[in-house]
């Protein structure tokens, strides 16, 4: 087993299994547990880690993980709203000012 990807998020981490899944590379995630418990462990010690089961499947494995964060980096900038122009971060889907859609 190999440690292949450490997530900041729980959902990221799942995320990261299941595109690895469709890729036919076995992989479990740990700590997706200990993440609720974070502030009584330090930080390091609760994030979200993805493992892939045979070892041998680790560089494909992180292939693929850096093929998804150069498409997050590309999709998901911060963008400014065309309505208020107000700032917006990458995971809001309309804007938390006006509620104006990303896209309109
Ligand atoms: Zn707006």
């Amino acid at each position: 087993m190999k440690k292949v990807y450490i997530a900041d998020s729980v959902p990221m981490a799942w995320h990261i299994k299941n595109l690895l899944e469709s890729h036919g590379v076995s992989c479990f995630v740990k700590n997706d547990k200990l993440y609720s418990v974070a502030g009584e462990v330090p930080v390091t010690e609760c994030m979200p880690e993805v493992w892939v089961m045979n070892s041998l499947y680790a560089k494909y494995a992180e292939g693929i993980i850096k093929q998804v964060e150069n498409d997050c980096v590309q999709d998901h900038e911060d963008w400014t709203c065309r309505g208020c122009e107000e700032t917006n971060f990458s995971n809001f889907g309309a804007c938390w000012k006006c509620g104006a859609k990303i896209k309109e």
